[in-house]
């Protein structure tokens, strides 16, 4: 084995035992022309594509699932291409980071105000394929809703731009097939990597304003109260410019706090309508950049004792889930304990906002989960599990966040990215729409 393999396998999910020997090519390549030549060797060879970013997703797609497979790292493609202040667009290639971007443009006093916590990491295009989002998508919307349009290079070597009214291209026919579908930039958001090979994005950019904010603390007895509290926070559409919850943390990892809680950050004039909702401390500055930072650092650290693991990242609750937070996340627990899992440490976004398969809005929690794994435990039945978490949320009415595990993503957005590869073709990452996929990700853990 190459170390170049081991760098291009390496990814955050916990779908990692990977065959090497099925990887037939991997490409780092710089420009739209390298990419080409990338694509026509795999389809010369009649291999399957990958595209690969960051890694950092968690659904296992950036594997390419132990195809005969070329892999494709964007780690290469981070210019920065042009800047338009005056109309709030930014150009870059794929593998360029959010943090690299402000980095770039907050000079300017511009901002992308798309921030997972793994900006630091995440690529553009592999946080469109995801269509990700962080602690302010609740008034900023996911990656989709902050990209104008993107390029993309299909397997046969075809280029297309799509954007949110459909797409272009010079092929007249291929442009009227897709956009008789209806194909935007909504199901290029969320396909992991299944269509083609993004080369290029624009994305919205918009001036930082500077607005006086106040950051707060609310503790409660216990999650129904805080989940009833998000829940009225998204009826009465509070503008909350951060908003972290943890509804519990190991021992070992928690320092001072005591979930479940909810750190926010918000313009000071709302203080009296935020008070109507929840019971708040105050925070200065360094008190809130300390939970900010205890809050990112939760996912990297591990107990004394044991390891963590990621078995479910995204569980969306709103509505009646919302309001029963508290039963709902006994609920999972006792099945994680039936599963031989400790629940570790569970945070997250709320309010938040995501996208189903249709392509309409949901606003609620979006709460990552932890748990340290029994010794022994062998990764099918790791798997077993997630498939059981699976059920427990459909039975819940709690949206398993299509972005973090793919193949649970609903019927509506299998079907039309079906529908598209029909016409574009069917070789970028072909497993994931398989009906083994389950099994494949199964055999990889
Ligand atoms: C510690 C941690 C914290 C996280 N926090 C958040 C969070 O707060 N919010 C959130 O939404 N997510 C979060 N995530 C999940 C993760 O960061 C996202 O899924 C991320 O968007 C993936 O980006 P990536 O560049 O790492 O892509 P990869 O993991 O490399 O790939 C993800 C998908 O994108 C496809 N892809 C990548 N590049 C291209 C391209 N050029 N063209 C076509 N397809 C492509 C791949 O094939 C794959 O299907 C977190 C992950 C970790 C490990």
């Amino acid at each position: 084995m190459k170390i170049r393999d081991v760098v291009i396998g390496a990814n955050a999910s916990m779908y990692y035992k990977l065959n090497f020997k099925n990887i037939k090519g991997v490409y780092y390549p710089k420009t739209e022309q390298d990419v080409l030549a990338a694509i026509a060797h795999a389809k010369q060879n009649g291999f399957t594509v990958t595209p690969k970013g960051g890694g950092s997703g968690l659904s296992g797609a950036c594997t390419g699932g132990n195809d005969q497979r070329v892999m494709i790292s964007t780690l290469q493609m981070k210019e920065i291409l042009t800047v338009s202040k005056d109309q709030g667009y930014i150009d870059v290639q794929p593998g360029i980071t959010p943090d690299k971007i402000n980095e770039f443009i907050a000079p300017m006093g511009l901002k992308f105000f798309v921030a997972p916590s793994s900006r630091d990491v995440a690529t553009v295009a592999g946080i469109l394929s995801t269509d990700g989002g962080g602690n302010d998508t609740w008034i900023n919307g996911t990656m989709r809703d902050n990209t104008i349009r993107v390029k993309m290079v299909l397997y046969d070597g075809r280029l297309l731009t799509v954007d949110s009214k459909g797409v272009r291209r010079n092929d007249l026919e291929l442009e009227e097939q897709l956009n008789k579908i209806g194909m935007t930039i909504h199901d290029v958001a969320s396909s992991h990597g299944t269509l083609g090979f993004i080369t290029e994005l624009r994305l919205l950019i918009r001036p930082t304003v500077k607005e006086a904010l106040m950051g707060g603390l609310a503790e409660f007895p216990e999650c129904n109260v805080l989940g009833q509290a998000l829940h009225e926070m998204i009826r009465k559409n509070i503008k909350i410019n951060y908003g972290e919850v943890i509804t519990e943390a190991h021992v070992d990892v928690r320092e001072d706090l005591r979930p479940p809680l909810h750190v926010v950050e918000f313009p000071v004039e709302l203080e009296s309508e935020m008070r109507e909702i929840i019971d708040f401390r105050r925070l200065d500055s360094k008190e809130l950049a300390r939970m900010k930072d205890v809050r990112v650092k939760l996912p990297k650290r591990n107990p004394k004792v044991g390891i963590q693991v990621a078995l479910f990242e995204g569980y969306g609750f709103y509505d009646e889930s919302l309001i029963k937070l508290q039963d709902s996340i006994d609920s999972v627990n006792t099945l994680l304990i039936e599963h031989g899992m400790t629940p570790f440490a569970k945070y997250g976004h709320g309010p938040s906002k995501w996208y189903t398969g249709d392509n309409s809005a949901t606003y609620g929690l979006i709460l990552h989960s932890r748990e340290i794994k029994p010794e022994g435990k062998r990764g099918q039945e790791m798997f077993d599990t997630v498939l059981a978490i699976v059920e427990k949320c459909n039975e819940l009415k709690v949206t398993p966040k299509p972005e973090h595990k793919w193949p649970f993503s609903d019927e509506v957005k299998r079907k039309k990215l079906e529908e598209i590869r029909t016409v574009i073709g069917r070789s970028f990452n072909p497993f994931l729409l398989s009906p083994e996929c389950n099994d494949i990700l199964g055999s990889m853990v």
